[in-house]
């Protein structure tokens, strides 16, 4: 089946823009940089996992799911766009979350996210410690709610089921559409990388294209680990779609700017954070989006990206965050 033939619930009204960073490439010097908005898509705030949960929220409909499932860190994204879209198609959310990061200021406990969380009306379960079973916490808790009769849908962590990575396939194809709008050809598209469905969804809908690569930037995993998860997700993805599996040297996944671990902010990542306020205005994030543009930087400051080239940034989400990590900012 085609990836647009699949079932799937608009959160968000047009598509995201594709906008020159001018002020930034000049800045840089490098190659010139674009971004594509997907900080600026439906459910709460915005972000990556709106346009999985288009996909995932669609599916839950269909099998009569009364109750959304979501698991994540105490500050994760996905938990807080998950209970907005339980919130608007009126089903229940129950958030499983796991406290990943100790003694964090209390700020990193109840606001960003946290406090989203609280206002969408999501149910928080007690947070789970750090590395927990969250399978079978969260296989406990579907069990006790078929019991009380309810109809729970339990959404993939990260929203990164193959399901949910055909968000990104339409994303993927959306910039192309963009991009040849614009006149440009892209050759490469670069983003942050948690739990691998973005990067997934794109490889596996660019997977044939002659001009655009794809390189994720780990906010978590080592490389192996983040590109074979990244690899068994689009081959999935791509079988859904009747397409060809993808080869594994279209996953690109550089490690070197997860820093002390996901969610633990680096000083480039801060950086990068205020770089991008001051020069575009544009918010960013320190667990994702600042890492990934602290890679790019990086990357365009060693030479990997030459100056006739065309960078497409991928902005997912994440600056909900920011009132978490007030006492870095
Ligand atoms: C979840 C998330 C990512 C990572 O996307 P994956 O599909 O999980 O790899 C990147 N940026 C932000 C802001 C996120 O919330």
């Amino acid at each position: 089946m085609k990836w647009n033939a699949f079932p799937r619930i608009g959160f968000t009204e047009h598509a995201t823009p594709l906008q020159p960073l001018s002020r930034l490439s000049d800045h840089l010097g490098g190659p010139k940089i674009f971004i594509k908005r997907d900080d600026l898509t439906g459910l709460a705030g915005g972000g990556n996992k709106a346009r999985k949960l288009e996909y995932l929220a669609a599916d839950a409909l269909a099998q009569g799911a009364d109750t959304l499932i979501a698991t994540g860190a105490t500050q994760s994204n996905h938990a807080r766009q998950t209970a907005a879209a339980a919130a608007q198609l009126g089903l229940d959310c129950i958030l499983l979350l796991e406290r990943r990061l100790q003694g964090q200021p209390a700020e990193y406990y109840r606001a960003g996210n946290a406090l989203l969380n609280r206002v969408l009306g999501a149910t928080l379960c007690e947070e789970l410690p750090a590395g927990a079973n969250i399978a079978t916490a969260v296989a406990e808790l579907e069990t006790q709610l078929i019991q009380q009769g309810r109809k729970p849908y339990v959404v993939a962590a990260g929203g990164s089921s193959p399901l949910g990575a055909m968000g990104y396939v339409g994303c993927a194809h959306e910039i192309t559409t963009q991009a040849s709008d614009l006149g440009i050809k892209v050759d490469y598209i670069v983003h942050a990388a948690g739990s691998g469905g973005t990067q997934a969804g794109l490889v596996a809908a660019l997977c044939r294209h002659k001009h655009t690569r794809v390189r994720g930037y780990s906010v978590r995993f080592d490389s192996n680990r983040m590109s074979a998860i990244v690899h068994a997700i689009a081959n999935q993805t791509a079988s859904l779609m009747d397409a060809p599996s993808v080869r594994a040297d279209r996953i690109e996944v550089d490690d070197t700017h997860i820093g002390d671990g996901y969610g633990i902010a680096t000083p480039e990542a801060l950086d990068a954070i205020k770089l991008l306020g001051r020069q575009e205005g544009i918010l960013l994030d320190p667990v994702y989006t600042g890492k990934a543009m602290a890679g790019l930087i990086a990357d365009i400051h060693s030479g990997r990206f030459s100056a006739d080239q065309n960078i497409v940034f991928l902005h997912t989400g994440g600056a909900a965050v920011l009132s978490a990590y007030t006492s870095l900012l």
